[in-house]
């Protein structure tokens, strides 16, 4: 079969690909169909956070697959109670709502904003500029980003974007548009991976305190480690009403969690919402063994392997900037990122872009050689 062939023909055009097709992996490592092997920095978009195929990961969901692989959320099933108990002991969060992926954990995050507005009759929420929130009808009105915007119209109304890092801007657009909730990443990830600051952050969370707004944290691909912390805004010491999950946290099968703090843990009640796959025990199988992992030592290793990139490539030839928090780092270059994205696959190094810029999220766990290799390799193209 001519597999690129087929995909242009059969497969929907909304994905541009590389000229390359992988067959297998094992940890950091990729081989294509021609027996090429690459180092990956990009974990298929934070997802494969152990690498591919984790040994205990694959264990554990294949033990899962032979004994009950789907149930539907109308029975109680082990890997769901197990996964839901230990997201709140981890986070102190009270519920866990499970869906399939990050714009559906999303949508369940805008349902209970929209649901507790209901008692002041504040409805809008309020998300940032450059955010990226899914590729739903909704969370796309909730992406502060145009370009996604166009062709899709009209949209549910009730979302307005203010500016990252002011505060004043978010103050002035919730009092205008009644808003009950603040939605944001740590780090903004698809908008060019984009830290917001700590000052802002918490800002924010005083003023959601102040007007009795929720705190809505998308931590869709800066939670479950990737910025070396479980979640990024507890790097913070934040405490958010709402927190939606997904990518990394089903270490390659698809999953999506929607964390309710006291606040609101009542909000939705029965019937309020629903997902057929959601909470499927495959999928949570598997999240329970990577979840369990990500423990003090995983999560400082994150912060060492972090560090390095940054230290190699900042003020390095080439590089303009490097941004980012723990191993989500986006490196601003003087070529365009799409070209060293194409030099880095022809030289066997996966890497992403973000907006203008080179993202990097490798596996949480690459190994240190591994690492040094690949980063040497992004230098030199980034140089060249
Ligand atoms: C990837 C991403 C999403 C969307 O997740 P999907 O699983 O693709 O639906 C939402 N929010 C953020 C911050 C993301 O990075």
């Amino acid at each position: 079969m001519d597999i690129r062939k087929a995909c242009e023909t059969y497969v929907a055009n909304t994905y541009k690909r590389y000229p390359v097709t992988f067959t297998h992996g094992e940890g950091a490592h990729l081989w294509d169909e021609e027996g090429k092997e690459y180092i990956d920095l990009g974990s298929g978009i934070a997802v494969n956070i152990f690498g591919v195929s984790d040994p205990a990961w694959a264990e554990a969901v294949t033990k899962q697959i032979h004994a009950l692989p789907h149930t539907c959320n109308l029975y109680y099933a082990e890997p769901c109670a197990r996964l839901a108990e230990m997201l709140c002991q981890r986070t102190g969060m009270q519920k866990v709502f499970f869906s399939n992926s990050g714009a559906e954990a999303n949508e369940c995050m805008i349902k209970a904003a929209r649901k507790y507005g209901e008692k002041t009759g504040r409805r809008a929420i309020i998300t940032l500029k450059d955010s990226f929130h899914g590729r739903t009808i909704a969370t796309l009105a909730a992406t502060g980003q145009d370009v996604f915007h166009q062709h899709f119209g009209p949209f549910p109304a009730g979302f307005a974007y203010a500016q990252p890092n002011d505060l004043e801007s978010v103050r002035a657009l919730a009092a205008e548009n009644g808003a009950c909730a603040v939605m944001l990443e740590i780090v903004q990830g698809e908008g060019g991976v984009q830290p917001l600051d700590g000052a802002f952050l918490r800002g924010v969370e005083a003023l959601c305190r102040e007007k009795g707004m929720l705190l809505c944290v998308d931590e869709v691909q800066t939670g479950n480690g990737r910025c070396g912390e479980l979640y990024a805004y507890m790097a913070y010491g934040l405490a958010p009403d709402l927190v939606s999950t997904a990518k990394g946290l089903g270490g390659g099968l698809p999953i999506g969690a929607t964390l309710f703090a006291e606040s609101v843990k009542d909000v939705l009640t029965y019937g309020d919402h629903g997902s057929t796959f959601g909470g499927n025990p495959v999928a949570c199988a598997g999240a329970v063994s990577i979840l369990e992992r990500i423990d003090e030592e995983l999560l400082a290793g994150v912060r060492a392997r972090g560090e390095y990139i940054r230290g190699e490539l900042s003020g390095a030839k080439g590089v303009r900037a490097v941004t980012g928090l723990g191993l989500m780092l986006g490196i601003e270059t003087e070529k365009p990122a799409a070209g060293i994205v194409q030099e880095c696959l022809t030289r066997g190094v996966l890497v992403l872009t973000a907006k203008t810029r080179v993202r990097l999220l490798p596996p949480l766990t690459i190994g240190w050689d591994d690492l040094k290799a690949a980063v040497a390799i992004l230098k030199e193209v980034i140089a060249g």
